[in-house]
């Protein structure tokens, strides 16, 4: 077993709010509980948002009692919250029962409020332009620490939520169980309730995993950071890259478009002076022209410890006017919480500054 997959953020105890109710109808039974209490706790957990046993009001008290000493359910602390006085973006630090922090962010859109969620306690993926893995990995995130991020965000904004994204901090195919578990129930009517169209996961590209997920048939989005159009670029801003070429990746993402029907998204950090030229567009057409997919272009958020700078809104709209005459959607993704700590994993490394 890999270190990251000893930890866990309550030895011993069961992590119930991360088991489909077939397994929760198992554990009961095992315990000589009748079925149908499976089914009261996992609406409990995630149709209405229990934190604690205690709430289950119709589970009887020796059983709530049972519960409490042999399982456990996230409750984050929320021990930073920041909303952007410009767009009414609000970012969230975490605390994890181990005292990990993790960070989400909620946006509010015209249509419907959107929640970014992270899959791990830090990364191990190293991608140059990005502050969430700087140190390194810690854990991974259950099942259900990535779920309460969203239910907390809910019940604290007291907002509905209707489209997640898999994009903070963290590799979520390098967590493939947990996030997967994670999206069945998020989006189980009986459970998180947000349809897997409006789910979507970002990878930076582990290809044996892109195969994998396009098997469970979900019917989810994957965006692929590709963030450069040839190799030996790709290589000097994502480790990842080494592993995989740009011609392996995207063939990944064809095998996911042809098993599921699902429009890929590949996203392009903008870099000044690095990624951001005609040429670079132009090589970015060849290797997307005729494909039904999506671009989107995000200018790079400066980081402190990195010395990337975005460009300019000129020479992104000329990156995404290039793309469209040659019949590529794209998008500028609307740089949002510009005011607040608003690049992938700083607000958590504030809180590992302090530490
Ligand atoms: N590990 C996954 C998901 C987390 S990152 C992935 O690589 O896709 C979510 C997105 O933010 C990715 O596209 C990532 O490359 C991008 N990103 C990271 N740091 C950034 C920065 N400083 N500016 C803009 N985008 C960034």
């Amino acid at each position: 077993m890999m270190e990251k997959d000893r930890i866990t953020p309550a030895e011993g105890k069961t992590d119930i709010a991360s088991l489909y109710e077939p397994e929760i109808r198992d554990l009961l039974s095992e315990a000589g509980e009748p079925a149908y209490r499976a089914g009261q706790i996992y609406k409990w957990i995630h149709e209405k948002r229990a934190v604690s046993f205690d709430e289950m009001t119709n589970i009887p008290a020796s059983l709530r009692g049972k519960l409490k000493a042999t399982a456990w359910l996230p409750d984050p602390a929320a021990a930073a919250r920041q909303i952007s006085k410009t767009d009414g973006t609000q970012k969230f630090a975490f605390r994890m029962r181990d005292g990990q922090i993790i960070e989400s962010v909620f946006m509010p859109y015209k249509h419907g409020n959107s929640v970014c969620v992270s899959s791990q306690a830090g990364c191990r993926m190293g991608c140059h332009f990005c502050a969430s893995t700087i140190g390194g990995l810690i854990r991974n995130l259950t099942a259900s620490e990535i779920l309460a991020q969203v239910y907390s965000i809910e019940r604290i904004t007291e907002e509905r939520v209707s489209n997640v994204v898999v994009m903070g901090t963290g590799e979520p195919l390098d967590n493939y169980e947990q996030v997967v578990r994670f999206i069945r129930i998020m989006s189980d009517e009986a459970a998180g309730g947000i349809s897997q169209r409006a789910i979507t996961v970002s990878t930076c590209g582990l290809v044996p995993m892109i195969d994998r997920l396009a098997e469970e048939k979900l019917q989810i989005t994957l965006a692929l950071s590709l963030h450069a159009p040839e190799d030996a670029l790709r290589r000097t801003m994502m480790p990842v890259a080494h592993r995989y070429t740009i011609a392996e990746t995207i063939a990944a993402c064809d095998r996911y478009f042809d098993a599921t029907g699902r429009r890929v998204s590949y996203e392009y950090a903008l870099i000044a002076g690095v990624n951001d030229t005609p040429e670079s567009a132009d090589r970015l057409i060849r290797l997307l022209a005729g494909k039904n997919c999506h671009v989107n272009l995000i200018p790079v958020n400066p980081v402190r410890e990195r010395n990337y700078r975005r460009s300019s809104r000129a020479h992104a709209e000329d990156f995404k006017i290039r793309l469209e005459k040659s019949g590529i959607n794209a998008t500028i993704r609307r740089g949002m919480g510009a005011d607040i700590d608003s690049a992938c994993g700083q607000l958590r490394r504030r809180f590992q500054e302090k530490a």
